[in-house]
Order: structure tokens, then sequence, then C-alpha cells
């Protein structure tokens, strides 16, 4: 360890490749490719020194990251706690920190518990700085671009991604922490696809938003052909350095349990797949590293509007489809980028415990809006998440477990305007979502005169 007076702080080690996921070539992590030049399949990042990490006993592993909860070294406040498990190759003055990750795990409340069909627990991703767990990934991507600046003194950086809105915002926050002078952020959006809260946000961080026609898959086709014949860093979850930062949700779910993952079920909303390779992935570091004993259970969760995966699990084929419109909108996805990841995965390390579940339209408001009655702030992909863990449970889908971890993946303000939407029955056909009187909420005008006031709640007079 450099600081031999802290045993808890990480040091600069190992050693990082891309690796292709099809012909397994390895390539310089220098070298911002997205796709393997040789067979075109999707690249992970190995640390060629993984096998140096499991010398050390998996007590002292649980010992440092634990330790490291208690430091007040800012840049190990995040997801690099788990330095050695992300990027274990750059030194912590690299490391950009704007208060992402560790972000709290709620006990569901008994009514909406016996509602969901078991005690089960939220983690809220929706408590990072851009209020999704996009910045997990983008934390360790714009650490990983200001490394390459310093060392590779580069200028004039174009950071690009296409968005459902997160990705855009997530991007936009991290690039603009980076001096102007070396590196400008462009976001591409699908027109009226993204929510008025996720459209301010790189408006805010002064990006350059371009809008254009379509949906997020005609934006990630134009940003790959982009990313392809001109010089850009790619910032969408293709870019496997954003993978790294975003395993960190399942280090810090092992670690809130306290390194206790039997019996374990995480549920995670699937858009473009990247989120649910990662949540995978990190799982695969702990229990090779033997800090944990076993494997959770995985359950991903799309919309019937947008279930290319689910249709792959459920029938064995996967093809890409077109999606309709769908309040779950940033993962509202038709052709997954990391789907092949997702498959690989499964078969070498979740055969057995990887279910894909789809849900209503008016499953996915109800689970929004009924969480959010019973003391959460979840978006409606953390309501899908919900509405998934309950129809799985109905169905019998998945075993029985122990504790139940359902992802909402970003804060329920930014997905506001479909609850108004709710309220107001203002839907358009297209989604297909029946309403509730029950789970309506409007405000009430009155003149301002306390008996008024006092006559419409029936308030009963003192004395
Ligand atoms: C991006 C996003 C998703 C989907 O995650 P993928 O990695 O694309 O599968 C789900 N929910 C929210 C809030 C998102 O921003
Ligand atoms: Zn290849």
């Amino acid at each position: 360890m450099t600081d031999k007076s802290d045993p808890f702080m990480p040091e600069v080690r190992g050693n990082l490749k891309y690796s292709c996921i099809g012909c397994k070539e390895r390539y310089d992590i220098f070298d911002f490719i997205y796709t393997c030049p040789s067979c075109r399949s999707l690249l992970r990042i190995e640390n060629t020194a993984f096998d140096e990490l499991k010398k050390i006993p998996a007590g002292t592993w649980r010992d440092i990251f634990d330790g490291r909860r208690n430091s007040n070294v800012l840049e190990i406040q995040g997801v690099f706690r788990f330095h050695e498990l992300i990027l274990p190759i750059i030194p912590l003055s690299d490391i950009i920190y704007l208060g992402e990750g560790n972000t709290p795990i709620v006990r569901a409340n008994p009514e909406l518990s016996a509602w969901l069909g078991t005690p089960f627990f939220v983690k809220n991703d929706g408590f990072n700085p851009s209020a999704s767990f996009k910045d997990r990934g983008m934390a360790s991507a714009i650490s990983f671009l200001n490394h390459a600046i310093r060392v590779k003194d580069l200028k004039g950086v174009l950071g690009i991604c296409a968005s459902t809105g997160d990705t855009s915002a997530a991007a936009a926050l991290y690039l603009s922490y980076l001096p102007r002078d070396r590196v400008k952020a462009v976001v591409l959006l699908p027109q009226g696809k993204v929510t008025p809260q996720q459209l301010s946000q790189p408006l805010g961080s002064g990006a350059t938003v371009i809008e254009m026609p379509g949906v997020f898959d005609d934006c990630m086709r134009v940003v790959e052909q982009l990313a392809q014949d001109y010089h850009v860093f790619l910032l969408n979850s293709k870019n496997p350095v954003r993978i790294l930062g975003q395993k960190s949700y399942a280090y810090e779910i092992a670690q809130q349990l306290g390194w206790d993952t039997e019996g374990l079920t995480v549920v995670v909303p699937i858009g473009n797949a990247g989120n649910i390779t990662a949540v995978m992935d990190g799982f695969v570091d702990l229990f090779e590293l033997g800090i944990i004993a076993e494997l959770p259970v995985i359950l991903g969760v799309q919309s019937e509007h947008a279930d290319p995966v689910s249709r792959w699990r459920a029938t064995g084929t996967f093809s890409p489809m077109k999606v309709t419109p769908s309040v779950a909108q940033a993962a509202m996805i038709g052709d997954p980028v990391s789907f092949p990841k997702v498959r690989q995965l499964v078969q070498n390390h979740f055969s057995d415990r990887f279910f894909v579940i789809s849900v209503s339209e008016t499953e996915i408001m109800e689970g929004m809006l009924t969480a959010n009655r019973h003391g959460h702030v979840v978006c409606t992909q953390g309501g899908e998440s919900a509405a998934g863990l309950k129809k799985a449970l109905k169905n019998g889908l998945i075993p029985r477990g122990r504790n139940y971890v359902v992802d909402s993946t970003s804060h329920h303000l930014k997905f506001s305007s479909f609850q108004e939407r709710y309220f107001d029955d203002s839907f358009a056909p297209e989604y297909g979502i029946t309403t509730r009187e029950e789970l309506k909420n409007r405000p009430v005008k009155l003149s301002g005169d306390p008996q008024e006031i006092a006559d419409f709640l029936g308030l009963r007079r003192k004395g």
C-alpha cells in the first residue's frame, strides 16, 4: 500500500485490457475503441492481474471495504470504495467524485410489503448527483478520461452519448467538471421522448443538446456510427468503462447486507441492458474473490412495450423489436446493445438464477404510485421493478428467497410528468393505461379562510 499508515487506502495496481467477448482478442485500454476491430463484437474490460487479488483473503477484503466506509478521503466515498474492482490503474488524484454511489437501502413498510407479497428493500439510485444510477458509470468513465487526458495530454476531446434522458444528464454533469479547453459534451436525444426535467439537466450543465426524430435506438445508431468514424469519446454503456463503475451497485448491496447474499434476489429494470450486465458482473467479482458465498437470483423486468430480453428468456430466441410508448421511458429500448453480454453472463454464471418478466404499463404506474404512497420516491422504472417482483412471486417464476432488493434506478421527480398524466387521465391511448381513482391525488383549491379549511377537513373544535 502507498500509505503504510492507512491499510485501507487504494494503490495503483493491476493491468486493464479491452477483451473481446467474441474472439477474445485483447486491446490496449487507451485505444478508445468500443467494438472489436477484428470481429465487431462487444468489449469488456479485463484485469489480467485479477488472480493477484485472489491471494488476498476474503475477510481482508471485507475489512478493507468496511474500513473505507468510515474514511474521510473524498475520492473513496463513492464507487471508488471498490477501486481494485473498478479502475485500479488510476491514482486517487485522478478520480472525479461528485457524490455518486453509496445510496440507501430502504425497508418497504408493512402495507407495501403486503401489497407486493413479501418484505423487501428498495435500493434507491435516485439519490445520485444527477438523480440516476448512470452517475456510477459516469464516475468511472469520466475519471478514466481525466486520467487519460493527463497521461496522454489529450486536447479537444468530444464526449458524446445517445440517451433516454438519464445518460445525457449524467454525461453532461461529469463532463462539465473537466476543463472546458480539454473536453466538450454533446448529447443526442429522441425528440419528445425524455421528460422536461431530464431535458433541463444537460442544458443546465452547458452541453450541446441535439434532438432528433425517432426513439433511443435511432439515436444510438447515429452515435455508434460517429464513434466508429470519428474521434469521439463514447459515453454510452457500450463503452465498457461505464460498466466498471456500475458494478458498484452490486458491491454496495452485498456490503449493506453484511456480505450475506444467501437467498438474495435483486430486481433490475432492463433497457439497453448495461445496468443488469454490470450488476451481474459485480456479483461475479465478489463471488470469485470469495467475498460472498453465493450468487444472487437476478430478476430483470421489462415493459410489454419494450421487452426483447423477456421474450428471449421465454422463447430462447432474441430478436430486436419496435418499441411502443412506455412510462418506463428510460428503459424503452427495442435493441439492447449489451444483450450479448447478458447472454454470456447467464450462460457462464447465472443459468439457474436469471429470470425476466414483462409487466403492463398499468402495472408499472401502479407499482410506482403504490410505492410512493408508502414512503418511497421511486421512478417509473422503480415502479416497474416492484411490479415485476410482485408478478414473478405471484406466478411462481422465481424461487422464494430470504432478501429481495428492488432497484429504483432514478428519482421520482424526473418522472413526475407520468404521475401527472395518471392523475389527469391524460395518457395517450398507445400507453394502454387504465387508471384507478384511489391512486389519484389532486390539489384542493380553497380560499385561505381557516373556517372553510376546517369545515372541508371536518375538524372538531377544541373544548
Ligand atoms: C438507463 C436507465 C435504465 C435502463 O438501464 P440500462 O442499462 O439501459 O438497461 C433504467 N432506468 C433508468 C432510470 C435509467 O436511466
Ligand atoms: Zn473480436
